[in-house]
């Protein structure tokens, strides 16, 4: 299997990291070519404003859309998930999206950088053991739509993992925990869409 992991800005290399662990391969996507012959795509944590006017410059916006619509699974993580909302709290200051998953998204939705913590997450569809991992300047979701999953939540009920079909979103960095089990998840995904 061949991801394509969006590489204009933030913690893409963690996520071609983990793949190749996996025995997937990850590659550094910057130009609409690097997209084709993809079986998946990750858009990684970073700063979604950046990676919003990027995906723009590179003509990146359009590809990635058709992407989604004929069904290529796309997984985003933080700022990616904030791109793959169909709502944020700040789609009003011009910021690029591929708005695509069904739900609303609330930007740093946990406070400042400082207020950065790690934390034990209950996910089901991973199996019994938590999911040990990190929220740096997270979102939340706020509000989801028909036809969008809840994977995961914190204990006060926000929603933090989400996943619409093909689309698989996170608030949090998978890729930093070491524990390979939502990347797997997201590899079945693109697996099942392969056959
Ligand atoms: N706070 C960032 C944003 O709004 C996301 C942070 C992250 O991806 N770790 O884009």
């Amino acid at each position: 299997m061949r991801i394509g992991v969006l590489a204009l800005q933030g913690d893409f290399a963690a996520h071609i990291k983990m793949l190749e662990g996996l025995g997937a391969e990850g590659k550094a996507v910057r130009l609409p070519e690097h997209l084709e012959e993809i079986d998946g795509i990750i858009i990684p944590g970073g700063e979604s404003t950046t990676i919003g006017k990027l995906m723009v410059i590179y003509n990146l916006q359009e590809v990635l859309q058709r992407k989604i619509q004929e069904g290529v699974p796309i997984w985003g993580t933080c700022a990616g998930l904030i791109l793959l909302a169909k709502e944020t709290d700040n789609a009003l200051l011009g910021q690029p999206l591929l708005a695509s998953m069904n739900i609303r998204v609330r930007r740093n939705a946990f406070g400042s950088q400082r207020e950065s913590f790690e934390t034990d997450l209950s996910v089901p569809a991973l199996g019994e053991a938590p999911f040990h991992t990190f929220f740096i300047r997270g979102p939340a979701v706020e509000s989801v739509g028909p036809g969008v999953e809840v994977l995961a939540t914190l204990d006060d009920g926000t929603i933090v993992a989400v996943r619409e079909g093909t689309l698989l979103g996170t608030a949090f960095h998978p890729e930093v925990s070491g524990d390979p089990r939502f990347h797997q998840y997201f590899l079945r995904i693109v697996q099942g869409v392969k056959g």
